[in-house]
């Protein structure tokens, strides 16, 4: 095995660890700041959380009631994205639908609308109707708000893209698979090509764990502690499309209570339960059922469509003494560790505030480093990708495709030297975007 161990001779100011939403703005961020950095992703980029999620752009509606400070992050991060990721936001709007039953609940929301500043209209049912054909008889009133749709796969492409372009390298099918320490710091961290199997030595200033629903495994590596709450979440794929905007149920936060408009399918989300393994995630035909049951009190002919696909995902939750998956905030925390003591753990937060928290890991990253350079993705606006992105995001024939695309980037990096891990990231990008073409021809 020890020959295996190869030393990559560059050394990085920062090895960012995870390549979701997170940890690719982190990667941005840092390379606009003019820091050399690495990131390495034991997948695909967007294969953990951010690739398989409600692709929902939050207005801030849904958690003015119970977490204001997430509320607010949402409202302005909407902004931001829509001004440097424009081509892969669609502005749908959002609908808070009040099903009759749920009014002593209406008051509370338009209040926390009020109190976080985020625009709304109130829609008697008629005027609702209008714009949402299908609502259920039972809908009552409604709330509109500024929801958006994403593109998740492919503004995660385009980020990557744009740390590339500012000298980062971004290596897919890396996976951490151990840190070598001394005394109180983190010295090399070890890393395994997935690829062709071998083991790589990388040397940073700063580790920067971004691992998602696995920070405390990747943490554990370090010998630190980081505890997450692993809440998974379960989505149904209809066989067509029901809804033109996000539709909420204007109740508290719960399961079965948003249908997002998709790729040309309603996709009905979500439920949160406590999870043991991340990494096996199933679930059983009676939470799919619910779904169901919950969404179809919004828009009844969600039973009279097939089910095209179920998905699923697990958030990397903030765990705070006795809540559950529901009640915990949807904020995010960075931690800069003491022993090791050039190691940063980021966990909680949304796709949606994907970018702030990048830049809040940039910011401790640079005080570690004596820099007071600022973070400058707040209005870095994204390169747009070839591919129409409608195309770009289909969850489910990614998944049939990984055998081929995997036999197809093993082959085309046997002929590249793997030291050279600019050139293999360039190609690794490439390929990644050769890959959503096929997927175009596919549909
Ligand atoms: C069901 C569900 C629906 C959601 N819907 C929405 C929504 O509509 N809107 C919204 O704003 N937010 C939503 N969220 C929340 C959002 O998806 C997450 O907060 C966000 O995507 C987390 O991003 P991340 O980069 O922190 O984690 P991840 O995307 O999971 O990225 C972590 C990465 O680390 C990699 N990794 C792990 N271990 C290693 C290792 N040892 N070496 C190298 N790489 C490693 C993983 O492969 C993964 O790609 C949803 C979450 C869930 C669960």
């Amino acid at each position: 095995m020890h020959h295996l161990l190869r030393m990559i001779k560059m050394r990085f100011d920062a090895l960012v660890i995870g390549g979701g939403i997170t940890g690719l703005f982190t990667a941005l961020d840092l390379s606009l700041r003019g820091f050399r950095v690495a990131l390495v992703e034991r997948g695909l980029i967007g294969g953990g959380t951010s690739g398989k999620m409600h692709n929902l752009i939050h207005s801030g509606a849904r958690y003015v009631t119970n977490d204001i400070e997430s509320a607010t992050e949402c409202a302005s991060e909407g902004k931001v994205l829509r001004r440097i990721a424009r081509p892969f936001i669609r502005d749908t709007g959002g609908l808070f639908v009040d099903v009759d039953g749920d009014d002593e609940f209406y008051g509370e929301f338009i209040n926390g609308l009020k109190k976080t500043g985020i625009e709304y209209r109130e829609l008697s049912r008629e005027e609702a109707l209008k714009i949402e054909p299908r609502l259920s008889e039972s809908v009552v009133r409604a709330v509109w708000v500024p929801d958006g749709v994403v593109y998740p796969l492919s503004l995660m492409t385009s980020v990557a893209v744009a740390a590339h372009d500012n000298g980062a390298i971004i290596g897919q099918f890396l996976k951490l698979e151990a840190f070598e320490l001394r005394s109180d710091k983190i010295e090399r961290a070890v890393v395994r090509d997935m690829v062709k199997g071998e083991l790589l030595r990388l040397e940073a200033d700063v580790y920067v764990n971004t691992a998602g629903p696995w920070v405390g495994e990747v943490a554990e590596k370090a010998g630190v502690e980081v505890s997450v709450l692993p809440t998974a979440g379960a989505m149904v794929v209809l066989n067509g499309l029901l809804n033109n905007l996000v539709l909420n149920r204007l109740r508290p936060p719960s399961d079965g209570d948003i249908i997002v408009p998709f790729n040309g399918h309603s996709v009905i989300g979500t439920t949160a339960s406590l999870v043991e393994s991340i990494d096996e995630l199933s679930f059983s035909d009676e939470e799919i059922q619910f779904l169901i049951e919950e969404a179809s009190a919004m828009v009844p002919d969600v039973k009279r469509y097939g089910v095209k696909a179920v998905y699923g995902s697990v958030r990397p939750l903030i765990k705070m003494g006795g809540a559950g998956g529901r009640e915990v905030s949807r904020k995010f925390e960075v931690y800069r560790h003491d022993k090791p003591a050039n190691m940063v753990s980021a966990v909680g937060g949304k796709f949606s505030t994907g970018r702030l928290m990048g830049e809040s890991i940039g910011n401790v990253v640079a005080r570690m480093m004596g820099s007071s350079k600022e973070s400058r993705t707040r209005e870095y606006v994204l390169p747009e990708l070839r591919e129409p992105r409608d195309f770009a995001d289909h969850n489910l024939p990614l998944i049939d495709e990984d055998a081929h695309f995997l036999t197809s980037l093993s082959s085309t990096s046997q002929g590249l030297a793997s030291d050279n891990l600019w050139i293999y990231s360039l190609a690794l990008i490439s390929l990644m975007r050769l890959h959503r073409q096929k997927l175009m021809r596919l549909d």
